[in-house]
């Protein structure tokens, strides 16, 4: 109740501009996660690696726009690129010179990508993965993990987002399960068309895979005809290949989304050539995928000045060895503050799980994790940094060892004293 009462304290523009909101629409919101209890504070700018709220607070930027934001705010290379863009006009009803350049950084850096097409956002991208792969086999039922995200449409956590948000014909597997995770495929070994699934699953609480379940998996679906899909629409930040090339395991379609439109809204999904090819418009058969914004010239001069000018490939590993430093740095702090809490995921992706270890699996993690990430939120708000409300930490290319430092010092401060209250 007391970070609660200093948050609304110090937010009355926030706080304004919410009640406002919420004449025109449903408690103010459009974007499900950014809401929080009281209201959550509106964002007012960003630069480098901090953004500032309309009441004139500056944070640390942790919240990262959930993995999106890994360039942080105005990075020069790509704001030059978008302002090229942006002046040469944008609505062009045609191919432009960006996209085939953004597909070859793409196809030369992700192992399992011979071809790939762009749509609006991670979302999208999944569901055309799906679709893609229902065509090509045949089949039509999908393996996911518990506790899964894969957008909007596409959420298997428990709760309230289940009411509407799977409308495909599925089955569910624990994550890093290998004995489950194979039964149920064998179980559904001609009805299914795909597994699905995040090489670290990230709003299930930042959870790495284990090297033996993806390649497990890996080696039943190909004995079945079944495609693997990875959706990498954060993990493609972890590495120059994304997790597929630090586990080494290829599968057959990826999903990718967030940072890679550098800023704006983008998807793309691609794969083997024989499945990928399905979409060759010459074809007399040819796979429909349309949409008017696929290409759009923003996402695509701006993201390609992204991978080939600013997260090349070396850049991309020395950040993952970097941020996966800061990781341990925090794992070493919360111990020598005697608190049983430890973050899990890997380089600039992170949660806060209790527990000496972090979880496997999500019915491995203690649900009180749930309510120290809320104040943890709150409680870093006022040393300034900002989390996303549910607490997931992410971290930017702009950030330098020192704001790591800061990152370390604030979140495990915050976690020592809100522990006992949980
Ligand atoms: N897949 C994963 C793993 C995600 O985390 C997200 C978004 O958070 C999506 C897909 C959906 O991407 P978008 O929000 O761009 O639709």
């Amino acid at each position: 109740a007391e970070l609660r009462d200093t948050y609304v304290a110090a937010h009355p523009e926030s706080r304004r501009i919410m009640s406002d909101a919420a004449e025109f629409m449903p408690g103010g919101n459009t974007r499900s996660v950014l809401h929080f209890d009281p209201f959550p504070m509106v964002i007012a700018s960003g630069d480098g690696a901090t953004v500032t709220d309309v009441d004139g607070h500056t944070y640390i930027d942790c919240a990262g726009e959930f993995s999106a934001g890994l360039y942080g705010h105005n990075d020069p290379v790509i704001r030059a690129a978008q302002e090229k863009a942006l002046s040469d006009g944008l609505v062009l009803a045609a191919p432009n010179r960006y996209e085939a350049g953004l597909a070859r950084e793409m196809c030369v850096r992700f192992p399992s990508l011979d071809r790939v097409r762009f749509c609006n956002s991670g979302t999208e991208a999944n569901v055309f993965a799906l679709l893609t792969a229902r065509n090509f086999t045949g089949r039509s039922r999908f393996m996911f993990m518990e506790e899964g995200y894969h957008g909007g449409v596409l959420t298997f956590g428990g709760g309230k987002a289940s009411r509407m948000n799977a409308p495909f014909d599925h089955v569910l597997a624990p994550f890093n399960d290998i004995d489950a995770a194979l039964a149920t495929i064998r179980a559904n070994k001609d009805e299914l068309a795909a597994v699905m699934l995040e090489p670290l699953l990230g709003a299930g609480g930042n959870l790495l895979a284990d090297k033996a379940f993806l390649e497990a998996v890996r080696a039943e679906t190909q004995a079945h005809g079944i495609l693997l899909i990875f959706d990498e629409v954060k993990t493609s930040r972890l590495g120059r290949s994304g997790l597929q090339g630090h586990f080494g395991v290829t599968p057959d379609m990826t999903t990718f989304g967030k940072y890679i439109g550098g800023g704006l809204s983008f998807g793309a999904f691609g794969g083997r050539e024989e499945i990928m090819m399905l979409f060759d418009p010459s074809r007399p058969d040819a796979l429909m995928h349309a949409g008017t914004f696929n290409n759009n010239v923003m996402s695509m001069a701006g993201g390609l000045a992204g991978l080939s000018e600013v997260f090349t490939a070396d850049r991309a590993d020395a950040f993952l060895d970097m941020t996966e430093a800061t990781r341990a740095k925090l794992g070493e702090a919360l111990a020598a503050k005697g608190v049983p809490v430890r973050p899990s995921g890997f380089g600039s992706m992170m949660s806060l799980h209790i527990g000496e270890r972090e979880p496997r699996r999500w019915s491995e993690t203690d649900s009180r994790a749930g309510t120290l990430r809320s104040l943890v939120h709150l409680a870093a708000l006022e040393e300034g940094l900002v989390t996303t409300p549910r607490g997931d930490l992410y971290l930017s290319l702009p950030m330098t060892e020192a704001m790591l430092d800061d990152v370390v010092a604030i979140i495990s401060g915050a976690v020592a004293r809100e522990f006992p209250y949980v």
